[in-house]
């Protein structure tokens, strides 16, 4: 399969913590609303009345909860909307519990303010950007030399073994499984787009590509050698604690060297 064609079946995922649009006049609203049907159109047809256009949004509403959230942005530019009449046009439906709202912080710049902390399945997790990433491994070759690919690699080995202590903690799931959803995790967590080629449950030994991975994306094209440490490290973290044994992994193909994807090789010393 080649990069384009996996790479078609992908939406990008915003999460939209703001919106910045120069010369527009915004707004942020988060509504309590009733988890039944018909909630989010009842909102919805009260928006359209008043001629509002909904922007970017998230809708949070669990399976066996009595409540839900609905929070978006919407573009007031020209328009003479007053927010608190909006307000109390939306609090007039018998599915709304609730309604704030926030102004722009600066013009064409505005935030989200209302919801904290962040939670990404369950966990509570923050977010770096992949330049910050680069900007920190940069930092760490030029303080530490050679031994900057052995921090990286070690920080990747925990992490990749409390993510399986997790898995098994979580889902009370272990061995390829617990591997599989940690790898499927990385996903939806933006790390990038990993696929087990190949995998002999006899020698235990599997090759693993991965598209579009966050560790080498600042450096695609740019290197003569594979450049991840991060994560070659949390692989071996992977099936070291998912298998119950030493592993090794050496990475055989980088984007970072022009190739099209990541490849691993992982094996058990
Ligand atoms: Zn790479």
């Amino acid at each position: 399969m080649n990069k384009m064609e996996s790479m078609e079946k992908y939406y990008q995922r915003d999460l939209v913590l703001g919106v910045y649009s120069p010369g527009s006049v915004l707004a942020e609203f988060i509504l309590r609303l009733k988890n039944v049907p018909g909630a989010i159109a009842s909102v919805s047809k009260i928006l359209s009345d008043l001629n509002l256009n909904i922007l970017s949004g998230h809708h949070f509403a669990g399976p066996r909860e009595d409540e839900g959230l609905w929070i978006f942005f919407v573009d007031l530019t020209g328009k003479e909307t007053n927010l608190e009449m909006v307000a109390s046009h939306l609090k007039e439906s018998e599915v709304v519990l609730d309604v704030k709202f926030s102004r722009e912080q600066v013009e064409g710049i505005i935030l989200d303010k209302f919801l904290f902390p962040l939670i990404v399945l369950d966990e509570r997790s923050v977010i770096f950007r992949v330049e910050t990433f680069a900007n920190m491994f940069k930092r760490l070759y030029k303080a530490f030399g050679s031994g900057a690919p052995v921090l990286l690699y070690e920080m990747g080995l925990s992490a990749g073994i409390n993510k399986i202590e997790n898995i098994e903690k979580k889902y009370g799931l272990s061995g390829l499984t617990a591997l599989k959803i940690a790898l499927a995790e990385r996903i939806p967590k933006g790390w990038g787009i990993p696929r087990i080629e190949e995998y002999n449950e006899e020698d235990l030994q599997a090759t693993i590509t991965v598209e579009e991975l966050f560790e080498c994306l600042p450096f695609k094209k740019t290197e003569k050698n594979a450049t991840s440490h991060f994560f070659r490290g949390y692989l071996v973290g992977l099936f070291t604690k998912a298998f119950n044994k030493q592993f090794q992994a050496r990475e055989v193909e980088c984007i970072s060297k022009g190739d099209t994807h990541c490849r691993f090789i992982i094996k058990p010393i």
